[in-house]
């Protein structure tokens, strides 16, 4: 039943534990981790971070939520406390809001799910949703409109949160907005001056990314 999940892991150890250069694990075991980065992600099967990012261990602290939708900020939350952790207690110094397109949650937020333990959660992004109703026309329009929105918003709602705050304030932290377009696989993130999302371009030639390590 799970076979599937053990091969990979015995893959991961292979590399991870016994293969050379990318024998990590030992080092972050004994000497501990050391991220850089805080993805909040959506909890979506084809979106996941370490997939996408093919990260080396110890590159990032995960959240996922649906969506990747970030409430206000409220005490003692999953969010909170593991922001806490990873802003006071290690030295994260970029936040990403990681949103994807054809998201189910947003789907579910614009054709008003008639489930109290789903829309109880993701009616926070109303907001976003009325916003894009109000400059789009079709229900394609604003579903794409509305991922993008949502985003946003959660940036902003992460500003809530004290340590956020604390950490933009002396300036330790940067947040960023990006969306990764399933179809195509890029990846996108929120330029303020075009107020679009705009494709991160690679600055090493692509070449360097069509080996397998
Ligand atoms: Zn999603």
């Amino acid at each position: 039943m799970t076979q599937d999940l053990i091969k990979g892991a015995a893959k991961f150890q292979h590399y991870h534990y016994e293969s050379g250069d990318e024998a990590l694990m030992a080092d972050l075991v004994t000497e501990g981790q050391d991220p850089k980065y805080f993805i909040i992600s959506c909890i979506d099967s084809r979106c996941n971070p370490g997939t996408i990012f093919r990260a080396k261990p110890g590159t990032f602290f995960a959240h996922k939520s649906m969506g990747a939708i970030v409430h206000p900020y409220q005490k003692a939350t999953a969010l909170a406390a593991a922001l806490q952790f990873a802003l006071q207690y290690n030295k994260v110094d970029t936040i990403i809001v990681l949103g994807h397109t054809q998201c189910g949650a947003i789907k579910a937020l614009a054709t008003d799910i008639d489930d109290a333990e789903i829309s109880g959660f993701i009616s926070v992004a109303k907001h976003a949703l009325k916003k894009s109703q109000d400059c789009c026309s079709t229900h394609d329009e604003i579903l794409d409109k509305t991922e993008q929105e949502v985003i946003l918003e959660s940036v902003d709602n992460l500003k809530s949160y004290p340590c956020v705050a604390a950490a933009l304030a002396e300036n330790r932290v940067s947040i960023k907005p990006w969306q990764f377009n399933m179809k195509t696989g890029d990846i996108l993130e929120h330029n303020d001056t075009t107020n679009n999302f705009e494709i991160i371009k690679l600055n090493t030639p692509k070449e360097d990314c069509r080996t397998n390590a």
